[in-house]
């Protein structure tokens, strides 16, 4: 039932984005556990997760990991997504290579409904938002900073979905912000505490 209900809206997500881009766009979609509590957005895949046609591989996957193994949870258990399912590019005419970026508000905007309806058919307790885009996207506010909201769960309402939300740095962050590490390891023990008092008060 979850199945056919996402593979419904990925589909019309594809249509949309195909008009919009005057011809078929490279997609990567949510994976994982469509039955997990717990579900993890981050902002869009690169040019590798493109490739495999899986979020979170490559680089990202290997940074990634490693913070799922601080909280003791596989990855198979998760479910994965990104807020922008297609890869943001930037093109530098030096080198004639394109390379990854932030998702820009327009592109954001083109998603948002999807998310919305890919996290009410999940239904989690938990979604985990990794950087600022997804943060902004679920709070549908502009102006959050993943600076002021990381490590502090707070329940939230978008659209049909009800869920406890915790932010997080996005794990690519801790590579060029070396500063952030002991707060982004704090951060993922708060998370692995919270996980574990929610698990016994079920
Ligand atoms: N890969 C993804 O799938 N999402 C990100 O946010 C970054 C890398």
């Amino acid at each position: 039932m979850k199945r056919q209900e996402l593979d419904s809206i990925n589909q019309l997500y594809r249509g949309k984005l195909q008009k919009h881009f005057n011809g078929e766009v490279p997609l990567v979609f949510g994976d994982g556990n469509i039955d997990s509590r717990i579900v993890l957005v981050g902002e869009a895949p690169g040019r590798t997760e493109i490739e495999q046609g899986k979020p979170f591989v490559g680089q990202a996957g290997k940074n990634l990991e490693e913070f799922i193994s601080i909280l003791g949870i596989k990855r198979e258990e998760l479910y994965i997504t990104n807020v922008v399912k297609f890869r943001p590019v930037k093109f530098n005419p030096e080198t004639g290579r394109e390379s990854n970026r932030t998702p820009v508000k327009d592109e954001i905007s083109i998603s948002k409904d999807f998310i919305e309806q890919e996290l009410s058919i999940i239904a989690p307790k938990l979604v985990v938002s990794l950087g600022n885009t997804a943060l902004r996207c679920i709070l549908k506010d502009d102006k959050a900073s993943i600076g002021i909201f990381h490590g502090n769960p707070l329940n939230v309402s978008f659209s049909k979905a009800y869920f406890t939300l915790f932010p997080l740095y996005h794990p690519a962050s801790i590579i060029y912000r070396r500063e952030l590490k002991s707060t982004y390891i704090e951060d993922l023990h708060k998370l692995k505490e919270y996980i574990n008092l929610s698990k016994g008060s079920q």
